[in-house]
């Protein structure tokens, strides 16, 4: 049996939006740009995907920028609060030590020009809180980005509550969404959303492709200069099929939210139910959770190997974020949890979704144990743990 259960990382296309982007590469396939009526056929699908997107974000349809994903989705966003800042003297962003490296190593780029950052605690639970994103707002404060829901452990922040306290201090809110978006209910005027990114391969529609939702007002900064595309703001010929596709997919994905989250929150519990056994074990992250994403660690094992091992027995999943860089340090957001680094180390994320079943998931729950007990028979650090050298952390 091969199981995929790592949705975190990417997820299958569904059905209907690779119906979806069909047409849009051999029948109408014009440059939207064009004047002639094969472009201006493409043009018109353009703002329905436009018109459909802003719809299920509660949005407008020209507050919505199309992009190649996610990460240049936080990258414009980021870099154009952070020079709407600067123009107004305002050189401080707050965000979390949670966040996705796109916004991460955006914010590293911005500190080296001479912004500061701050970077809010999330505690064992995995979650900022509100209180903390107040009583860091300063005078100088341009930007607060804070991510809707972790990416490793699933972990959903208080967007509404930190969005409230943002509009009210005038300052840019911005969230990465791009593991919310088409799971969880989104209405970015309710929420107090100024920008929010998105992407289309984390919901069952195509890689590369995402967009920024940006308030009408603000001010964005081009990442890609070009053929005024975009309003202007993201050079380059829009990918129409793909964007075809992830309108159609978020469509259908937010038409299922609550469907699919009854679902894959049920597997994600007898997943949970089913390792608990498993002595010196944790899950990562509390309170109100992603319905797909379960994060464990087990003391005495690296992750890597345990990956290594669950694939041979058919089974993909992931240590935390698909984006390592080849480096052995273990997650920066389990760190953030305030784990040891060798319990860190020893992770496993499994993310679900629609498509996986209750015999996938059984097949998980044979496996793990059986991996775990292989590699803590084989490790020193858990002979040590064992003989009582060294406490037990977890
Ligand atoms: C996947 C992901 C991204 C990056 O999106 P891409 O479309 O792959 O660039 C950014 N933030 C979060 C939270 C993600 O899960």
């Amino acid at each position: 049996m091969r199981v995929y259960a790592d949705n975190a990382a990417t997820t299958r296309m569904s059905e209907t939006a690779i119906a979806a982007m069909l047409p849009y590469m051999d029948k109408i396939y014009g440059n939207p740009s064009s004047l002639h009526s094969f472009g201006q056929e493409a043009a018109e699908v353009l703002q329905q995907a436009r018109e459909t997107v802003a719809g299920l974000l509660g949005a407008e349809s020209r507050e919505i920028y199309f992009t190649s994903g996610g990460s240049e989705a936080d990258n414009m966003a980021i870099i154009s609060a952070a020079r709407l800042g600067a123009k107004k003297g305002k050189k401080h962003i707050i965000s979390s030590r949670i966040e996705h490296h796109a916004v991460l190593h955006t914010l590293d780029k911005l500190k080296k020009e001479g912004y500061e950052i701050t970077l809010l605690e999330v505690g064992r639970e995995g979650r900022v809180k509100a209180e903390d994103v107040a009583a860091a707002i300063r005078p100088d404060t341009a930007l607060v980005t804070i991510m809707y829901a972790n990416n490793e452990i699933g972990t959903i922040q208080p967007i509404k509550e930190i969005g409230a306290i943002c509009k009210e201090k005038g300052v840019i809110f911005h969230t990465d969404a791009v593991q919310a978006v088409g799971h969880l209910d989104i209405n970015v005027k309710e929420q107090n959303i100024d920008m929010l990114s998105l992407s289309a391969h984390k919901f069952h529609g195509p890689k590369g492709v995402g967009a920024l939702y940006c308030r009408r007002g603000l001010i964005l900064t081009n990442i890609i200069e070009g053929g005024g595309q975009e309003r202007g703001k993201r050079g380059g010929t829009e990918n129409i099929p793909a964007i075809v596709a992830a309108a159609a997919a978020m469509k259908e994905a937010c038409e299922n939210i609550e469907k699919h989250a009854i679902y894959v929150s049920a597997l994600r519990d007898r997943l949970i139910k089913g390792l608990a056994h498993i002595p010196h074990a944790v899950v990562n992250g509390s309170g109100e959770k992603l319905p797909g994403i379960a994060n464990f660690c087990f003391e005495g094992i690296e992750g890597e190997s345990l990956l290594l091992l669950l694939n041979k027995d058919g089974i993909a999943a992931s240590s935390g974020s698909a984006c390592t860089s080849g480096s052995l340090d273990p997650s920066h957001v389990l760190l953030a949890l305030g784990l040891p680094h060798e319990v860190a180390h020893g992770s496993l994320r499994i993310s679900l979704c629609h498509y996986n079943t209750i015999e996938e998931v059984d097949h998980i729950i044979a496996s793990v144990p059986k991996v775990v007990d292989y590699l803590r028979d084989i490790s020193p650090v858990w002979e040590a743990l064992m003989e009582g050298e060294r406490p037990h952390v977890i």
